[in-house]
């Protein structure tokens, strides 16, 4: 293991039963109010795709807004907001998708991706990778590759990497 992921390791917060019964949140806030831990990670994250020539760097609201706008300057790439449904002001593409309790759906602005665009997308935990997929195929069906999907932390007792078809890139694993 690198000295960042022992780092952001130790300074994760577990909460058991939060947001309901059953479910131990990895909270991230101590490790975005470190200010000097932070950054380290979105250098690693931005590491993982220097040479790869991103255009569009989607967020997940709303933690993989914490990271996204991070990379902007250091991948020279825009940010695209994927958020949660109706609060997007122009035309959307959206997905309903299946959480580890209920339904969701985001959207993104139809113009926000251009065919050919080379484009990663980010959010802080990958657990069944439902949320992933739906933003795969958004990003897809706007006609964007998708050259890569950036976590911070990956749940891999849940296997959401094995459904994806597309490089996961995650710092710490479970
Ligand atoms: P999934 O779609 O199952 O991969 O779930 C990923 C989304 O749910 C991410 O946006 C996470 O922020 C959130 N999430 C799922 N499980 C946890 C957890 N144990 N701790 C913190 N966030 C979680």
């Amino acid at each position: 293991m690198s000295d960042l992921a022992a780092d952001v390791l130790a300074t994760i917060r577990d909460v058991p039963d939060f947001p309901e019964p059953g479910i131990l949140f990895k909270d991230i806030t101590p490790v975005l109010a470190d200010p000097a831990l932070f950054p380290r990670v979105l250098d690693w994250m931005a590491a993982q795709f220097a040479d790869a020539k991103i255009d569009r760097i989607v967020g997940i609201e709303a933690r993989g807004f914490l990271f996204a706008p991070g990379l902007v300057d250091r991948l020279g790439a825009g940010f695209v907001p994927l958020r949660k449904p109706g609060k997007l002001p122009h035309a959307t593409v959206g997905r309903d998708y299946t959480l580890e309790y209920g339904q969701a759906r985001i959207e993104m602005h139809k113009d926000a991706i251009k065919k050919g665009d080379r484009v990663l997308i980010v959010d802080d935990l990958l657990a069944t990778g439902g949320t992933m997929r739906a933003a795969i195929d958004i990003v897809r069906e706007c006609g964007g590759e998708v050259v890569g999907c950036a976590f911070l932390i990956e749940l891999g007792f849940m296997h959401g990497r094995d459904t994806m078809d597309a490089p996961i890139h995650s710092l710490v694993r479970y």
